[in-house]
């Protein structure tokens, strides 16, 4: 895939506030933020979408999805909840193309999302 921005943040070429890293994931918040805590996980792999996935990143996964919640917690999100979104492709509304968990969070959210 070719680089994404995401990437370059990776590598501190762009600034981002990263609230989580290890040696697998990122997370940072969301420049144009859609609710009062609004984080994006990343890997540090690069896969461009979720439908990218392949086997071999079972575990990747798991620590992603694992890591939104450890974030959330973090963010005193746990008690009255969140939501965990992954936009995939261009129907799914995808604008970034390395794979990414929104954690959106401090206010009720809406359902279906638009
Ligand atoms: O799921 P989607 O691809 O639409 O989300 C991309 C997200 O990345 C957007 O919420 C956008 O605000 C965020 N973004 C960012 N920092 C950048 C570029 C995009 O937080 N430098």
């Amino acid at each position: 895939m070719t680089d994404s921005i995401f990437a370059k943040i990776i590598r501190r070429e762009l600034p981002a506030d990263i609230v989580y890293e290890d040696n697998l994931a990122l997370a940072f918040r969301d420049k144009n933020p859609q609710a009062p805590v609004h984080i994006l996980v990343i890997p540090k792999e690069a896969i461009a979408k979720l439908s990218d996935a392949e086997s071999k990143d079972h575990a990747l996964m798991g620590h992603l999805l694992l890591t939104a919640k450890r974030v959330a917690e973090q963010e005193g999100l746990s008690e009255d909840g969140y939501r965990v979104v992954i936009n995939n492709g261009p129907n799914g509304g995808q604008t970034v193309y390395h794979l990414h968990l929104h954690i959106l969070g401090g206010r009720q959210m809406k359902w279906p999302p638009g």
